[in-house]
């Protein structure tokens, strides 16, 4: 541990150094992308530790994500050893954790209480909902969650929003329904107060949870604060930009600002009256996350709200050239009402930033895999200084084609691969189960996706049949008539499924339809899409791109494919898939990394492709019309320039395919944001080619659900189960349909190739 201050700031430029050493209550280093703020929080530490004496147990340390937590207890094991391993350094999220598992039985909290995830979360909420008679198309849960949780983030209780709408409701009484309300305050409220009491009857919380059961504690119980308080002495937050309203009363609270006087500068040993030292980092330029409840106005007014409070500036940038410093500069200069910062740098111009117009997204990635391959092969560069970011999660699906056909290795962070991702392999489920019903996992995986009340038991009930005679679980499925005991309810959602996949089926067969189409008819006739589209979360608006991605694909495999079928679309997507997976030698080292521009805060890479640079695209469509979002959207900019070191591409593609649907896009305005003459263009015209769907599909493939075959086992053949279940011997796949609508099954007897 024994660092001398001279290897702690030997190193460090003046202000650097400055707030390393700095003695005081409450410390802002607030300064630009690059300027080292991260390598300052480290190293106080450190210093904290060697100089004002301070054990290990006494800091606390908050990241953004669990990434950067690692990141930095890594440095600071290099600067003082091993004691690094026993420091608070986490998230908001998982110091609250600890809190609350030690000392949260001060609330009721008993031990092992579970964490509910959005999922979770959004499942109480429709149970209550529903058993409220809420309307929940028009209302739907995951809005209602969102509500709640933006009452928790800003730290109001359900009871205050009771006692404002709906002051006669009781949490907790049965057969309770919400009706004819003149306020949707109102509906929020009573859920929002019976959703408190069933987390707390289950012994859970929820993930905003965490902060705010952590503020009730620090608040309400001060035995347990008092703790905390002569626990933690040094309390450093980076990413200060980004934190929401119940972060910041959880600092001061944990940090006793409001509970006692300041300390005198010198009185820093163990044990120490008064509040904790506070010192936070951040860049209000980079505040990306108000989606989130973030509120820049924390750090805004940090020396307003901290008495004494100090804050230093950094102002050289040891990350960047100055090329990309001056890109950088002149895009976030767009937005009003900052206060203007001089970054500057010793490390010269260097490279020009490279652009390149691409005619459409697939030609944009395949140049941007050229380009990395060129990096490597001309000039040494390893694939692990490089990394693509883009907008949404959805624009990494033609990159990861272009790298995978390139051969080139990649990492995908903070997202699920394209094709691992739920929604996806859910539409592929669909397809897949229509394409070949006896596929028992993708039919089952869709049986209550979306939710349609066909749960564990209705599954089970089906399964069972089928075990009992040995057939598929889509034979069972066909015979349900004949399950004894089988509760109406399920009976009917099961033949409604069972219609559902029939008609989706049918239109599928059409001679003419293109897989582009059936992806089409999937996603909405299933429900997948509405389900999603209804959602205010921003997660699940990428969803829905991802989709719109999905059968953007599908076209574009139909633009490729002279024959194309549906089978075949569904047998490219397994293949990048199936190579996506394959182990790789170096697990984390040699990959060229991809990651959204949020996730990629904090980071920096000798080279950064920031692609998909088009209105629409990016700024995103969202936020054209609105100032305060498109302010969001250039600090998300000015996040993404900042991250390279050496080397900075921005491309974009003149035509990006939506819902199958190739749309031209104009260049973003953050192109020509940075000024002209530091920009190399490769390629700035483009042919701007317009993705057509001209072609058809004669083939039929399809095995199944429209045939009039079914598995014919040993129980199922011939007539017992009616003329509506008419068999075809030797066939093991059925339809979905009534006899009726069978006409010209016999050319689709596909079941040999498609079959099970
Ligand atoms: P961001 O705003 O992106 O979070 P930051 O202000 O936290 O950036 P750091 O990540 O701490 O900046 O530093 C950026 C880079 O500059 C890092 O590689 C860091 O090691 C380096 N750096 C910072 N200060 C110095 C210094 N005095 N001498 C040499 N390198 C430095
Ligand atoms: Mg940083």
């Amino acid at each position: 541990i024994a660092r001398t201050a001279d290897e702690l700031v030997g190193d460090l430029n003046k202000q650097q150094a400055e707030a390393v050493q700095y003695r005081g209550a409450a410390l802002l280093i607030g300064a630009g992308a690059g300027s080292g703020k991260t390598r300052v929080l480290t190293r106080r530490i450190a210093w904290i530790l060697s100089q004002f004496g301070a054990w290990p147990s006494q800091i606390l340390a908050i990241t953004f994500t669990n990434k950067a937590a690692a990141e930095m207890r890594e440095r600071l094991t290099a600067l003082i050893g091993p004691v690094a391993q026993r420091m608070w350094v986490s998230t908001f999220h998982s110091a609250c954790v600890r809190i609350l598992r030690r000392d949260g039985k001060a609330l009721g909290l008993k031990s092992g209480f579970s964490i509910y995830d959005s999922a979770d979360s959004e499942r109480l909420v429709k149970i209550i909902a529903t058993e409220f008679n809420v309307d929940i198309k028009r209302y739907t849960p995951r809005s209602i969650l969102g509500r709640i949780s933006d009452y928790k983030n800003q730290l109001i209780g359900w009871r205050t929003q009771l006692a404002a709408y709906a002051p006669d409701f009781k949490p907790g009484s049965r057969g309770y329904r919400i009706s004819n309300f003149d306020n949707v305050e109102e509906l929020y409220a009573i859920i929002y107060a019976e959703y408190e009491h069933r987390l707390a009857m289950a012994n859970a919380v929820d993930f905003d949870d965490l902060i705010v059961r952590t503020v009730e504690l620090l608040r309400d119980h001060p035995d347990v604060a008092e703790y905390y308080r002569h626990k933690f002495r040094y309390i450093l937050v980076d990413e200060y930009q980004d934190t929401n309203h119940a972060q910041y009363v959880l600092i001061r609270e944990l940090a006793g600002v409001d509970a006692g006087e300041s300390p005198a500068p010198t009185a820093m040993a163990a044990g120490r009256q008064g509040p904790a030292w506070i010192t936070v980092v951040g860049d209000s330029d980079q505040s990306i996350y108000a989606f989130r409840g973030a509120d820049i106005r924390n750090i805004q007014d940090f020396e307003e709200d901290f008495p004494d409070a100090k804050t230093i500036l950094l102002e050289q940038n040891y990350r960047s050239t100055q090329t990309i410093l001056d890109a950088a500069n002149a895009v976030i200069s767009h937005n009003e009402g900052r206060k203007p910062k001089k970054l500057w740098t010793a490390v010269g111009k260097g490279e020009p930033i490279v652009g390149y117009a691409a005619d459409n997204a697939q030609q944009e990635a395949v140049w941007v895999a050229s380009e990395i391959a060129r990096l490597h092969a001309e000039e040494n560069i390893p694939y692990s200084d490089m990394a693509i970011m883009y907008r949404a999660n959805a624009q990494s699906r033609s990159l990861e084609e272009a790298l995978i056909n390139a051969g080139l290795p990649y990492q995908l962070i903070g997202g699920t691969k394209f094709y691992e991702r739920k929604e996806i392999k859910d539409a592929l489920a669909y397809l897949q189960a229509i394409l070949n019903p006896a596929d028992d996992v993708n039919l089952r995986r869709i049986l209550n996706v979306p939710k349609r009340g066909l749960g564990a038991r209705a599954e089970s009930i089906v399964l069972d049949y089928a075990r009992e005679r040995g057939t598929s679980f889509f034979d069972a499925l066909m015979h349900m008539e004949q399950i004894e005991g089988m509760p109406t309810r399920t009976a009917k959602g099961l033949k409604a499924f069972r219609d559902l996949m029939a008609s989706m089926s049918a239109f599928a067969r059409a001679n003419i339809t293109k897989p582009s189409e059936i992806v089409a008819e999937v996603l909405s006739k299933s429900g997948l899409l509405e389900e999603l589209q209804k959602s205010v979360d921003p997660q699940d608006q990428s969803r829905v791109e991802n989709l719109s991605q999905l059968q953007s694909t599908a076209a574009e495999y139909e633009q490729n494919t002279p024959d194309a079928t549906l089978g075949g679309f569904l047998e490219t997507t397994a293949l990048v898939a199936d190579s996506d997976q394959l182990p790789d030698e170096n697990e984390d080292s040699g990959k060229v990394t991809m990651m959204t521009l949020h996730t990629a805060k904090g980071l920096e890479y000798p080279v950064v492709f920031l692609t998909g640079l088009e209105q629409g695209t990016f700024p995103h469509s969202r936020s054209l019309e609105d100032t305060s979002e498109l302010a969001e959207e250039r600090r998300l900019a000015y996040v993404g320039i900042t991250r390279a070191k050496r080397r900075l591409y921005v491309t974009r593609a003149a035509v990006r395919a939506q819902w199958g649907q190739a749309n031209d896009m104009l260049p973003s305005q953050f192109l020509d944001e940075i000024p002209d003459e530091l920009i190399d263009w490769k390629r700035r015209e483009t042919g701007s080619e317009r993705m057509r769907t001209g072609w058809g599909s004669e083939s039929d493939e399809f095995g199944g659900w429209e045939d009039d075959d079914f598995s014919s086992g040993p129980t199922f053949g011939g007539s017992p189960y009616g003329s509506s279940y008419g068999s075809r011997s030797g066939s093991n796949s059925g339809r979905w349909g009534s006899a009726a609508s069978r006409s010209g099954s016999s050319s689709y007897g596909s079941s040999s190739r498609y079959g099970a």
